[in-house]
C-alpha cells in the first residue's frame, strides 16, 4: 500500500468526485428519513494543501486552486461553500476529503461508517473524526464493506467506492463490491470513482458496469486533457447507481461549467446512462 491521498488532495479528480458527492448528499436530504453514509476507502478525511505531501506534487493548483471562491452553479455552490468554511477568507489551505465533506453536510441524526486500511492514514482519520459521535471508523478492508455493513439500519444509504487504483484488479473489485451492495440493499446509492487515462482501457469496466444488474446507472466523466495517454491521469469518472433526482439535470449544466474551469486543452465531458431505468409498459385496459 504505497498510495497516500495527501499527495493528490484537491486535484481535478477530487473536485469532480467531491462536488458530486456533496450534491448527492444534499439532494438525498429532500426526504426527512435518516441517511447512512459509507466510505470504502476513506483516506484521512482532511488535508493541508500547504503540507509537505501536497507541496511535492502541487496537484491541487490545477484542481480546487482553479475554482472561484463561490459559484451559483447547483453543482458547485455548496461544495465551494464547504471548502470556504474550512479556511479563512481568501485562503485555500485546508481541503475536505470525502469523510469530512459528508460529515459537514449530513444532519444530526444521519450516520457515517468509514473504512481505511493504511495504519497511518487510519490513525489520522480517527483523530480527524474524533469529535463527531455520528462517525464510526473501521480499520479494515474496504472491499468487504458490503458484507460487513450492509444493509444499514437506515433505509437510505450512500456508498462511495474510491480505491487508489494501484492494481489492475481494482476495477473488477469495485464492480464486485457494487454488486454485493445492491444485492443486500437494492435502493442504496453507490458511486464508484475511477481514473481516466486512455479511454480505450476502460471498455471492459464499462461492460462490467452495464452487466452489473444495478437498477439504473449513470456515468459522469470529465477529462481535462485528451484521454489517450495511458501514462497520465487525464480525467476521472463516477459510475452512480440510483442517483438522487435531479442530479442528472444538474450535471447536464454543471459538467460543462466545471470543464471551463478545469480544462488544460483538449478536455471534455460525458454524461449518459449505462443502465437505464426500465420504462414500465402500460397496463392493458388502463
Ligand atoms: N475517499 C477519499 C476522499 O475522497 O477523500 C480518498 C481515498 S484514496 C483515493 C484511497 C484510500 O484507500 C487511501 O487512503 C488508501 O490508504 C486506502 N486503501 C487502499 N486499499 C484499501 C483497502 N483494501 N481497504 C480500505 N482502504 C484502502
Amino acid at each position: 500500500m504505497n498510495y497516500r491521498h495527501a499527495y493528490h488532495a484537491g486535484n481535478f479528480a477530487d473536485v469532480l468526485k467531491h462536488a458530486v458527492l456533496q450534491r448527492m448528499l444534499v439532494l438525498m436530504q429532500r426526504k426527512e428519513a435518516p441517511i447512512a453514509y459509507l466510505d470504502s476507502h476513506a483516506g484521512v478525511g482532511l488535508y493541508d494543501l500547504h503540507g509537505v505531501e501536497a507541496g511535492k506534487t502541487g496537484e491541487w493548483h490545477s484542481g480546487i486552486g482553479r475554482l472561484p471562491a463561490q459559484s451559483n452553479s447547483p453543482l458547485l455552490a455548496d461544495y465551494l461553500a464547504q471548502v470556504a468554511a474550512l479556511n479563512s477568507e481568501g485562503e485555500r489551505r485546508y481541503y475536505p476529503g470525502s469523510p469530512e465533506l459528508a460529515r459537514r453536510v449530513l444532519r444530526e441524526y444521519d450516520s457515517l461508517q468509514l473504512c481505511e486500511k493504511h495504519p497511518q492514514d487510519f490513525a489520522l482519520l480517527k483523530d480527524n473524526m474524533r469529535h463527531d459521535e455520528r462517525v464510526i471508523c473501521h480499520q479494515r478492508d474496504g472491499w468487504q464493506i458490503g458484507k460487513a455493513l450492509l444493509p444499514t439500519e437506515e433505509k437510505r444509504a450512500l456508498l462511495l467506492i474510491d480505491p487508489p487504483f494501484e492494481a489492475e484488479d481494482e476495477f473488477s473489485q469495485a464492480v464486485n463490491t457494487l454488486q454485493e451492495a445492491i444485492g443486500r440493499m437494492r435502493q442504496v446509492v453507490v458511486a464508484i470513482w475511477y481514473p481516466i487515462k486512455a479511454e480505450k482501457q476502460l471498455k471492459g469496466f464499462y461492460q462490467a458496469l452495464a452487466n452489473s444488474g444495478a437498477p439504473k446507472l449513470l456515468r459522469a466523466e470529465l477529462w481535462v486533457r485528451p484521454a489517450d495517454n495511458a501514462a497520465s491521469l487525464n480525467g476521472s469518472g463516477l459510475a452512480i447507481v440510483n442517483p438522487p433526482w435531479p442530479l442528472e439535470e444538474e450535471l447536464r449544466t454543471g459538467l460543462p461549467e466545471l470543464l471551463k474551469l478545469l480544462d488544460q486543452g483538449g478536455g471534455g465531458y460525458r454524461l449518459d446512462w449505462l443502465i437505464e431505468e426500465p420504462v414500465l409498459a402500460p397496463t392493458p385496459g388502463a
